[in-house]
């Protein structure tokens, strides 16, 4: 596995990364533009032979488009890796002007669920997608939303027609006898004693495993391939089975199933898609994918050109875990708070980080397609984070660690306010007003009794601007019973206001954020981070004992999550959940989409301004992980003409 962002610029397959075409160019992409040039989908039209039950599908009115799809199968949540399948699949087809369907693989009857159903549903739409066809477009009202356990009835059917032409038999091998009868990588599988079957003989048995007459296990309806194919997947793969299982969609309706290998094409045929996305664990099964739509396309079926399987390398990221069991084993034994947990992978836990959507989809297009395994690492994510809420969130003053400042020469029952930008940048996002007062929070760090050198904030005798507001000397200092500083004493130069003329006249090298006592929100504010401390968790290290198993529970982060009590500038009192602020100095934060009440809302750090984790990797020796996230970032720079 190579290490380092993957450009999006080369076909990891040809390896030819010295032409550097524009940004956004791929191999897929590339693919699809011979074949648009060309018309290869005007000829596109549906003509199956209708099951019982089925009705007209997608694409059967305008053959001339390409279509994607997304095709989850509805048995957990949604994770960083399939947010990069939905933004390359809904990307093309809006690019391209096509379409992309939101499928559900629903073809499993025991393990799928409403709960994620709905949050699959919720997430697409999140990251900005859409499987509705807009009014306006030319087919108003079209939406490519299916559920694959629809087509059941096609799928019996195409089944017997691979029974009827001698491309499907059926099996009553016990499992055991079928694993010890496959062969191996180096051997040819044996032929099954039940291969020589009838067609009538199938034809009967395969009726009446619908019917219900036979336990599970006992026969399984398998493809007529070549036992001795060097591709195991050839090897006469099993299509139906016997499940005498209630469906969520069906009900009792069935008790043969289809396989996911076989339901999978099917499934893409009958919708018409033409580019059947996927990563690259199923290049092995392309040939079964190509074998079965041209059985049923010889046999009139399905008509060209066929949909064809294009496989491309899957997200890995540095500092997390991507998979399905280890985000089950997290939640279910507490390590995290749930499935939207801000520290989770997922895309609900995302969403309450407050990672926003349109990072996501810069994130997609910054790390590429190819078929060119790769770890990506954590920083380009965050990275991509920042860029956007950089751009669009407004700036707020919170106090982390308060401590409490006193001015004495400023009047007791006095007031004013201070003028603060709410973005830099953005002049048309306007000013608000910052109540000043006598007495102030300050950040803990920003006072030391004893500065160390190069510390220019507040210390005894020394002179610092509140930011917005005035310059400051501190006098004295109090200490609590532990010797800690408890309030800091200071005298304001009422002339050296920001934005007043005598303001110039102060040169001062410490400026430091506030929030007057008065009116301040308190607030719990959740200062996340990463959740694993090492890039690859669960990866062996070097003292780890000669053959012993690294544990990825091991390498979970401690600090992942720090709760503090913060005070906030009053604005922020009224925050609506999702709002998302940059607290100056801090870092980007959300209002909290499920604790925050009205009125008192609570914050978690989404992403801190700069990467401290390079900062680290570089202090711990490695240099290898801080010049990874260098080069990173100058690709990036690079892509986007930003100067750094
Ligand atoms: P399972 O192990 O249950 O199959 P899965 O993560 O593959 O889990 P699916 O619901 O089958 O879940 O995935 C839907 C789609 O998302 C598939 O097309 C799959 O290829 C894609 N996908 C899943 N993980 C990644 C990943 N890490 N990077 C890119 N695409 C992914
Ligand atoms: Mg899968």
């Amino acid at each position: 596995m190579s290490q380092g962002t993957e450009t999006g610029r080369s076909d990891g397959a040809r390896g030819d990364a010295a032409a550097t075409p524009a940004a956004g160019v791929n191999f897929i992409r590339t693919i699809i533009e011979s074949e648009l040039a060309v018309d290869k989908f005007v000829q596109r039209r549906w003509s199956g032979r209708p099951g019982p039950g089925a009705q007209q599908l997608a694409g059967a009115l305008d053959p001339a488009r390409i279509r994607t799809r997304f095709p989850p199968e509805p048995n957990g949540y949604l994770h960083f890796g399939h947010a990069k399948s939905i933004c390359l699949n809904f990307g093309l087809a809006q690019d391209y002007g096509g379409r992309c369907h939101l499928r559900f693989d629903d073809t499993n009857p025991e393990k799928e669920e409403q709960e994620y159903v709905d949050s699959i549903v919720d997430a697409v739409r999140w990251l900005g997608f859409s499987w509705q066809v807009d009014a306006l477009d030319d087919t108003p009202g079209e939406t490519n939303l299916y559920f694959a356990s629809d087509y059941f009835a096609w799928m019996v059917a195409f089944a017997e027609h691979l029974i009827a032409s001698g491309n499907a038999y059926v099996d009553s091998q016990s499992a055991d006898e079928m694993r010890a009868t496959r062969g191996t990588l180096t051997e040819p599988g044996q032929d099954s004693p039940f291969r020589t079957r009838s067609v009538e003989e199938n034809m009967d048995l395969f009726k009446r495993m619908q019917r219900g007459e036979f336990a599970d296990g006992t026969h399984v309806l398998r493809a007529k391939i070549d036992m001795a194919s060097a591709n195991i997947n050839l090897r006469d793969p099993a299509i139906y089975r016997i499940r005498h299982a209630s469906h969520h969609n069906t009900g009792e309706r069935w008790c043969v199933y289809p396989m996911y290998t076989y339901a999978h094409p099917i499934e893409d045929a009958l919708e018409n898609i033409t580019h059947s996305i996927c990563t690259l664990e199923f290049a092995d099964q392309r040939p079964f994918y190509d074998w079965l739509l041209e059985r049923l396309a010889e046999g009139g079926l399905l008509q060209r050109p066929l949909p064809q399987q294009i496989e491309f390398s899957r997200l890995n990221l540095t500092y997390i875990v991507l998979s399905k069991r280890k985000l089950i084993q997290l939640v279910d034994e507490g390590h995290v708070g749930g499935w939207d947990d801000p520290r989770l992978p997922t895309l609900v836990g995302a969403r309450r980080r407050g990672y926003p959507a349109e990072g996501f989809r810069l994130f997609a297009e910054r790390v590429g397609v190819s078929r060119s395994e790769s770890l990506i690492d954590y920083s380009l994510l965050e990275d991509c984070m920042r860029e956007v809420l950089n751009a669009s969130a407004e700036r707020r003053v919170a106090v982390l660690d308060p401590l409490r400042l006193i001015i004495d020469n400023y009047p007791a029952d006095a007031g004013e306010a201070c003028s603060a930008p709410n973005h830099p940048q953005r002049p048309d996002l306007g000013t608000r007003a910052l109540p000043f007062g006598r007495e102030l929070w300050i950040e803990r760090e920003d006072f030391m009794l004893q500065p160390s050198k190069g510390y220019h904030r507040l210390y005894p005798g020394n002179t610092v601007r509140l930011r917005y507001a005035y310059v400051v000397r501190c006098t004295s200092v109090e200490l609590d019973a532990d010797g800690a500083p408890s309030v800091v004493h200071c005298e304001y130069f009422p002339d050296s206001k920001s934005g007043t003329a005598g303001a110039d006249a102060y040169k001062v090298k410490g400026n430091v954020h506030w929030v007057a006592v008065a009116g301040a929100c308190a607030a719990e504010v959740r200062l996340y981070d990463r959740l694993f401390s090492v890039p690859s968790p669960g990866a062996r290290r070097a003292d780890d004992a000669p053959g012993s198993e690294r544990d990825f529970r091991a390498d979970l982060n401690p600090e992942s999550r720090r709760v503090v009590h913060a005070q906030l500038e009053p604005a922020l009192r009224t925050a609506q959940p999702e709002d998302r602020f940059q607290f100056e100095r801090h870092g980007y934060f959300v209002a909290d989409r499920v604790d925050s009440q009205p009125g008192a809302p609570v914050f978690n750090r989404t992403v801190t301004l700069r990467d401290s984790w390079a900062e680290k990797a570089a202090k711990a020796g490695n240099v290898a992980q801080a010049e990874k996230t260098a080069k990173a970032k100058v690709e990036k720079a690079a892509k986007t003409g930003a100067g750094g």
